[in-house]
């Protein structure tokens, strides 16, 4: 048996994971389970599963969880301390689905334990994708990516020679937007922005894929985790998600990673690696799709590609602040505060504003100082928000 933990399991890669999970209930061992507000699932979940224990990340729904887990055997605890001593607790394979910057502590303390750390919390490369790395190295981890276009690359890898890559191309569907007016996107509502054309995911990267700034992130995801060359990476608009990511070799080969648009496929691979097992995704009817097709990004309709490159660029601790400022915008488009397109004018006013303050961009990358960032990052952005809502 496999003793695994989820972080993140009520959200929509932790339930596909538990699906998954599920389905061989005699292959695993569950240790614990995370969640935050959606307690009704979370116990559901745990209770079912037979896990150790369920954690809420909210302190003021430890009671509430007791009482949905009571009479069982599985223990309650909350807050962000509690997650951190469930991810030290043994298991041999731990997914990391919590959304935002939250999710980078309890990763960095699975992979100190040894873990395999199935990756869906891209924030926690984005942020300190050397110290997610340089974590996993030390202590004979494995990490392994479970957004669609990294497990794309990295099953097009491998067998091959990182040296041989000439190009890795990341697919993007376009989210919500693609077709709309470039004029129209300012006036963008928060429904609008939360359905997706091919995907059924959580609202936050959903909202993240129509304005690309989850392009953008995958665009730091590739560098961090493959470290190839910012300019070696390339984004393609690909409407009909079903190639996830190429691969181009230097003799010119181009090694595409083609599938449904189903979650399920990279958690799967992530679960059972290095074995291949059968999954319960759709096979692809390539005759009767008939055909696909591809565009060039556009860098005005979607200025958060060209904020991604100018913040590989300058490095160090500019994706803690781009993260921060982007999860802080966000919030603030979610509140009713700012409009759809100034989400992108915020992030890019934030990363001027602490790339100007001596010291944050260059500190050393520990779990302390990205921490620090992260806060002082969404300080300027709430007030760059509060600014611009005339508060
Ligand atoms: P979601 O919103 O559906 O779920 C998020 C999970 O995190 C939930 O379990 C929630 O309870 C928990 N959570 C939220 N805030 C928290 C906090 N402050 N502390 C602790 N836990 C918290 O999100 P999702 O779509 O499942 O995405 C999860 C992660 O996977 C994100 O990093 C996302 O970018 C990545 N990802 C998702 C998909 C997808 O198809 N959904 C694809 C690729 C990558
Ligand atoms: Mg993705």
């Amino acid at each position: 048996m496999r003793r695994v933990s989820i972080f993140g399991a009520t959200g929509s890669i932790g339930q596909n994971t538990i699906d998954l999970i599920s389905r061989a209930p005699d292959d695993y061992d569950v240790v614990a389970l995370t969640g935050a507000g959606n307690i009704a699932q979370l116990a559901a979940d745990a209770r079912r599963l037979g896990a150790d224990i369920a954690i809420t990340a909210h302190d003021h729904l430890l009671e509430e969880l007791r009482t949905a887990l009571s009479g069982s055997d599985v223990e309650a605890a909350a807050g962000t301390a509690a997650l951190t001593e469930a991810a030290s607790r043994p298991a041999d394979w731990v997914m990391s689905a919590i959304v935002g910057a939250a999710g980078l502590a309890p990763g960095l303390t699975a992979l100190e334990q040894g873990a395999t750390l199935a990756l869906a919390n891209k924030e926690s490369l984005v942020c300190a994708g050397h110290l997610m790395l340089e974590t996993a190295r030390r202590h004979e981890a494995r990490l392994l990516p479970v957004d669609s276009e990294h497990s794309a690359v990295f099953q097009a890898l491998a067998g091959e020679d990182i040296n041989a890559v000439e190009r890795v191309i990341i697919t993007a569907s376009g989210g919500a937007f693609r077709d709309w007016d470039i004029d129209d996107l300012a006036h963008a509502t928060l429904d609008e922005a939360s359905s997706h054309p091919n995907w059924d995911m959580g609202q936050r990267i959903t909202i993240d894929s129509a304005s690309m700034f989850n392009k953008a992130m995958e665009l730091i995801e590739t560098r961090e985790y493959f470290g190839v060359f910012p300019d070696q990476i390339e984004v393609l608009v690909h409407p009909e998600s079903l190639i996830h990511a190429m691969v181009g070799f230097k003799d010119g080969a181009l090694m595409a990673h083609v599938g449904p648009p189903d979650m399920r496929h990279a958690i799967g691979y992530a679960l059972h690696w290095p074995e291949r097992r059968a999954l319960p995704v759709e096979r692809l009817d390539l005759a009767a799709i008939g055909q696909l097709s591809f565009r060039a990004p556009c860098n005005t309709r979607w200025p958060a590609l060209r904020l991604a490159r100018e913040v590989m660029q300058t490095g160090g601790l500019a994706g803690a602040v781009f993260n921060a400022a982007k999860e802080t915008a966000l919030d603030g488009f979610i509140a009713g505060k700012i409009g759809f397109t100034g989400m992108a004018e915020v992030v890019e006013e934030v990363l001027n504003l602490v790339d100007a303050q001596p010291g944050h961009i260059d500190a050393t990358m520990t779990l302390d100082n990205v921490a620090a960032t992260d806060h002082l990052a969404r300080r300027e952005a709430w007030s760059v928000i509060n600014k611009r809502a005339g508060q």
